[in-house]
């Protein structure tokens, strides 16, 4: 239930704006549960409990799949789980803000600040590259995203989409929280580049003054936000 209102969260609020995209959660050290492609596909905003299904990093199912199958792109989330243990959960999506910026080399900088704290943290931080286009299809394709990733919470696939990651209790609504980070921090870039990319960068001591306030507020809290937006739409599992 939690992985498919996340699901609707992302498509709803346009970061996968069809069928494309998916969450995982870490069941154990080799499992995952993920959001999978059943006979009735609708796309993410419209996802349904049952499409999302436990299998391994393999992409070999726990139980019976029936006549949904894993996605394509399943390595992106079994390699970050493989090589991240502290990492718990993994978003997959293209969000539309992010592959302009990406395409037009319009840089992620940090302009902003207690508009949106996470995403001028992530400025300030920088963003990591994937190069490559490709649809991450093959294990060795998402061994290059993981090494991509590094450390880091949140990756850009250049003229693809983005990956990031949560851990810990709140793992899917961490790592939704810093995909729409990312897409706020990408939506303003893309249009103060628009609108000349005259925009300053933030002194030090600035940056200084904008506190991680945790995760029950930039994840819960926020996420909990994200839901009632789906309930007001006639969106949101209930249950
Ligand atoms: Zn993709």
């Amino acid at each position: 239930m939690l992985v498919a209102n996340a699901c609707r969260v992302l498509g709803a609020r346009g970061l996968a704006e069809d069928i494309l995209g998916h969450i995982s959660l870490r069941t154990g050290r080799d499992r995952m549960l993920v959001r999978c492609r059943g006979p009735r596909e609708e796309g993410l905003f419209v996802t349904r409990p049952a499409d999302v299904r436990e299998v391994d990093l393999d992409g070999s199912p726990v139980d019976d799949l029936g006549d949904w199958a894993v996605p394509q792109e399943l390595p992106i989330h079994a390699e970050i789980l493989r090589a991240r243990p502290d990492v718990d959960a993994v978003v997959h999506c293209h969000p539309p803000s992010v592959l302009l910026a990406g395409l037009e080399g319009v840089p992620l900088r940090p302009v902003f600040g207690a508009y949106n704290i996470p995403a001028a943290r992530m400025a300030h931080d920088g963003v990591p590259v994937y190069p490559r286009s490709v649809l991450v299809r093959r294990p060795e394709l998402g061994r290059e995203v993981a090494a991509a990733l590094g450390t880091a919470s949140v990756l850009v696939l250049r003229g693809h989409g983005i990956a990031t990651v949560g851990s810990g209790p709140h793992a899917v609504e961490q790592a939704v929280g810093r995909a729409l980070a990312l897409d706020v921090l990408a939506r303003v870039s893309v249009e103060s580049a628009r609108l000349g990319g005259r925009a300053a960068e933030l002194p030090s001591e600035d940056v200084a003054e904008l506190p991680d306030l945790g995760g029950s507020f930039n994840d819960v809290m926020l996420f909990r936000h994200h839901l009632a937006r789906l309930r007001t739409e006639g969106l949101l599992l209930e249950g």
